[in-house]
């Protein structure tokens, strides 16, 4: 059993009833149990910036999967709610990310964990941070990377929208 940080994005459709959806097939998938969810939070688009805001969140769950059995789960729930794939960082109904798998340092074609990226987004370590204070990457305690970037890219969050 392995302790997993999943990052969740949406900026199209109802995102927030995706983010429910997307984390009650997360529950109800084998080998996958979630254990902690984070607020919601809207976040200014990056990388592809003539598009809406973002809905995200970050869930924390125990898996017995192995990583890739891991990722084709996360890849299956963004098809089955009917995520189509156009423009790099472009909009999407469901993005699933994963952003730790354990400890592990995984690196394949497919798949490299930690996330690459995840270091650089207020939209991923500010929810991060609320779900574990203690956790560290790259040797910096999440809390702190956390609060450096909210302080550099616009996030908000959505107290009332609490899932969980
Ligand atoms: P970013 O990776 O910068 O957040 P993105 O989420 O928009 O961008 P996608 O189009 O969703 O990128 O994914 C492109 C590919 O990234 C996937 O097909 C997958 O194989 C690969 N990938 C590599 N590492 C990971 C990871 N940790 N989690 C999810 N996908 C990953
Ligand atoms: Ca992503
Ligand atoms: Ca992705």
């Amino acid at each position: 059993m392995l302790r997993c940080y999943i990052g969740l994005g949406s900026n199209q459709g109802d995102s927030k009833s995706i983010i429910a959806e997307v984390l009650k097939k997360l529950n109800g998938s084998t080998g996958i149990e979630v254990t902690g969810v984070a607020p919601l939070y809207r976040t200014a688009p990056q990388g592809y910036l003539e598009q809406d805001d973002f809905i995200n969140t970050v869930a924390e769950i125990n898996t017995t999967l192995s990583p890739l059995a891991l990722l084709s789960a996360l890849q299956q729930i963004e098809t089955d709610l009917g995520r189509v794939r156009t423009v790099r960082w472009g909009p999407r109904t469901v993005d699933l990310d994963l952003l730790l798998y354990g400890d592990e340092t995984i690196i394949l074609p497919k798949l490299q964990v930690p996330h690459p990226r995840m270091h650089q987004r207020a939209f991923v370590m500010v929810p991060l941070a609320d779900l574990n204070k203690e956790l560290e990457l790259s040797g910096e305690r999440v809390s702190v990377t956390a609060k450096r970037l909210a302080g550099e890219q616009r996030i908000v969050k959505l107290d009332d929208m609490r899932l969980s």
